[in-house]
């Protein structure tokens, strides 16, 4: 039997202050106590279950960390106000000055930037590999490696990693496993794959909304003990905090989210073979011709699909731009950066949420300067969204 996080989610069973159904938000950023021996009990960590101050943790926060362990197997999880803050906290604890990591060159650009440029502040040097050659990404491990870093489904151009091998990899060298799953939540659970820490952007499909930012990071109890630790917690100290309001919002749309990456990856899957047939060049995990196509159906769990991301290769920026805006004329989505979303938005990652990363190691990383990266959306009769593209794939042509 493999993993089910939809069943996961659903098994959950949260009574609210009064038995609501869905739990009451935290209206207060401090608590007070009966008697002053709870709370220093409470500050040195000692106490369970009693709420100190919102920074640390609020119940708001703990319900919604409550349910991503869930989903993603691990025995705690964490709530920050943004992806990056889950990432960069996550980083920021585990590595001290003069520690090394190795990463996925092919990253989220935030990431990217804050790897190559930010960490030097700290002499922290971060080698970039090509996350599918496994004996790169061993070779690239020295003594002062902390973390390998990558994502389930990398960003811009859909590699998937090979998360068990890269696992024992780790653990042979003993450096911890930190993977981006924000592009996979339901068909991919790199924890119950080796995965040590799982970071999440909550901003995407597991919000789905896009109307706030949000993050998280799921991992042992061990590990978010540390980040929460009241004198050396990066997510304590740095103080990303997820607001409430918002907490409770995400994980009441956590409870719809294994229908839409049904309905993401079934619109992605039409699309992207549509556009196959088509002539144009696409990527997508699952058409066959993906160099990863078997090693993601070996991973994911069933049922989900191949997910809701597609990119295709138009070979010249005026091209890919004057594709996006037809499609918008159109009403196929909207040009815009980020990703799921419940309409479908498609981006030009050199141009925008890659241009982060130099045109030179754009290159490198076979990052083509045409290339569109589509979130497909919810589209109940995705036939006519693809009858749209279709017109102004043959525009291109007369144009
Ligand atoms: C968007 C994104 C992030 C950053 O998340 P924010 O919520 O925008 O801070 C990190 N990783 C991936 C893969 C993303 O798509």
């Amino acid at each position: 039997m493999k993993f089910d996080p939809a069943n996961k989610i659903q098994d959950l069973l949260q009574f609210g202050e009064f038995g609501d159904v869905n739990p009451s938000i935290t209206d207060s950023a401090t608590y007070t106590f009966f008697e002053a021996k709870t709370m220093t009990d409470t500050f040195h960590g000692e106490q369970e279950g009693c709420f100190l101050y919102s920074r640390h943790w609020n119940p708001s926060n703990k319900y919604l960390s409550d349910a991503l362990a869930a989903m993603e197997g691990t025995p705690a999880a964490w709530v920050t106000g943004s992806g990056m803050a889950a990432i960069t906290c996550t980083v920021l604890q585990l590595c001290n000055s003069g520690s090394h990591i190795v990463s996925s060159l092919t990253t989220y650009g935030g990431t990217f930037a804050f790897l190559a440029n930010y960490l030097k502040k700290f002499q922290i040097e971060v080698s970039f590999v090509d996350i599918t050659n496994l004996y790169e990404v061993e070779r690239a491990i020295r003594p002062n490696t902390a973390m390998v870093y990558t994502e389930s489904m990398t960003n811009p151009l859909l590699q998937i990693s090979d998360l068990p091998a890269l696992s024992e990899i780790c653990k042979k060298k003993n450096v911890k496993l930190v993977v981006d799953n924000t592009f996979t939540p339901m068909q991919i659970a790199p924890y119950t794959l080796g995965a040590d820490v799982v970071v999440y952007s909550l901003t995407k499909f597991v919000n789905g909304k896009n109307d706030c930012l949000a993050g998280a990071i799921c991992a042992s109890e061990e590990f978010i003990g540390s980040l929460a630790d009241v004198n050396t917690g990066t997510a304590m100290l740095l103080g990303p905090v997820l607001d409430p309001m918002r907490s409770s919002a995400i994980l009441k749309n956590m409870h719809t989210l294994h229908i839409r990456m049904k309905q993401h990856s079934h619109n992605a899957a039409f699309l992207a073979q549509r556009l196959e047939a088509f002539g144009v060049k696409v990527i997508y995990p699952g058409l066959p011709n993906h160099p990863q196509h078997q090693l993601m159906q070996n991973l994911m769990n069933p049922k989900f699909g191949f997910g809701g991301m597609i990119a295709i290769d138009l070979v010249s920026t005026k091209v890919a731009s004057r594709f996006m805006e037809l499609m918008q004329i159109e009403g196929v989505g909207y040009l815009a950066v980020s990703l799921g979303y419940f309409k479908t938005l498609f981006s030009n990652p050199g141009k925008s949420t890659s241009s982060e990363v130099p045109e030179d190691v754009q290159k490198s990383m076979g990052l083509s300067e045409g290339l569109i990266r589509f979130s497909v959306g919810l589209d109940n009769d995705i036939e006519r969204t693809w009858q749209k593209m279709q017109s102004c794939l043959e525009k291109l042509h007369l144009e």
